[in-house]
């Protein structure tokens, strides 16, 4: 039996954070997101969920979602990369990144879902099955608005709610102070818990250098993002002078990037995001990529799906544990001892809660 694509709903919600967060490229107020759910003619769904800051933008890429979307209706649900390459082929136009290509990945994601329903399987073991858990490290929290005793004082805390990891945010306007800090984090948490720092592009790489060379001691598992995502030539440049290992490629969109980033020796972790892969098939086939170059991957946000991801691959790391999405599931992911296991139930495994999705409905 054919089991097709019936009908695609979208609905905008916005989740209020209780206070702005300040990366080095934005301010955070609110994460405001798409939720797509993808019915099929026998009555199973499957979801998937983007978002973008600013109410506006997000109106445009559920708009993009709702117009793709009708593009697969009526194809089997079953033959994923059929309906990939069609979304994507209509998309030409207008280009392969940016919301065109994020409008893809929830329905793609929902897509995965449902064969994971189908086949009564979780979506890690569909993709093939490494392990039942995956190490986490603590996203959450450490925002470049917070006072050096808030930064410790969270740091700590992380530690005591079994993370053995943590990410934290530089790019303030001087970099001594960045680096003062990430001392002030590494002397809350001690030597034992990995810490990483997340830099949002915000530097040059003679900035990133200083950065690099005066934070040794601090033992950073990783430099995430320490420039600007398209300079290939800069990354390679500090990847081989840094002492630190690099973590590149969250906000790059196509597998030829990724190629790009691998080949040229951009970063010694390589961290693919759900949204700008389009979905499952190409996240996959980034890591299976890196693989090629003996190169770890770590998930970018998306826990409830990348963790799947991540569990069935022998070269993924230190999953992100990013709570933003939480308030609009019926049950959070499984997080125990420092590590997101996944749950013996088909697909994702996860649920709307309506009543927290009308609340926040926008
Ligand atoms: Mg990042």
């Amino acid at each position: 039996m054919t089991r097709k694509i019936q009908s695609i709903r979208t609905r905008m919600v916005s989740i209020p954070l209780e206070r702005p967060l300040i990366t080095a490229t934005f301010p955070i107020t609110a994460i405001d997101t798409v939720i797509v759910d993808v019915h099929t003619n026998d009555g199973i769904s499957g979801l998937g969920w983007v978002f973008a800051f600013g109410r506006g933008r997000v109106r445009g890429i559920q708009s993009m979602i709702d117009d793709i979307g009708g593009l697969i209706v009526g194809e089997d649900a079953g033959h994923i990369q059929r309906c990939l390459q069609k979304m994507r082929n209509a998309c030409t136009f207008i280009g392969h990144s940016g919301a065109a290509i994020i409008a893809i990945s929830p329905l793609e994601t929902a897509l995965w879902d449902i064969a994971g329903k189908v086949a009564g399987v979780p979506l890690a073991q569909l993709l093939g099955g490494y392990r039942d858990a995956i190490e986490v490290y603590a996203s959450e929290g450490l925002w470049l608005n917070q006072s050096i005793d808030e930064l410790q004082v969270q740091a700590a805390s992380f530690v005591t709610r079994g993370f053995r990891g943590m990410k934290m945010r530089a790019g303030k306007p001087n970099v001594d102070d960045d680096l003062a800090r990430v001392a002030a984090v590494r002397e809350a948490i001690g030597p034992d818990v990995k810490l990483m720092v997340d830099a949002n592009q915000a530097w040059d790489v003679p900035t990133a250098l200083r950065f690099i060379r005066n934070c040794e001691e601090q033992d950073l598992l990783w430099l995430e993002e320490p420039i600007y995502h398209q300079d290939y030539a800069g990354m390679a440049r500090l990847a081989s002078q840094s002492s630190t290992p690099l973590c590149v490629g969250e906000t790059n969109y196509a597998i030829e990037d990724f190629r790009r980033l691998c080949q040229e020796g951009c970063g010694h972790f390589i961290m693919p995001d759900l949204m700008r892969t389009a979905g499952i098939s190409n996240w996959m086939k980034v890591a299976h990529l890196a693989e090629a170059f003996h190169l770890p991957i770590t998930p970018h946000l998306f826990m409830e799906v990348s963790s799947h991801q991540a569990c069935a691959l022998p070269n993924a790391v230190w999953q992100e544990h990013q709570p933003w999405w939480e308030p609009i599931w019926k049950e959070p992911v499984d997080f125990r001892d420092g590590k997101i296991h996944i749950r013996q139930r088909p697909g994702l495994g996860v649920e709307w809660n309506e009543d927290a999705i009308k609340e926040y409905l926008v």
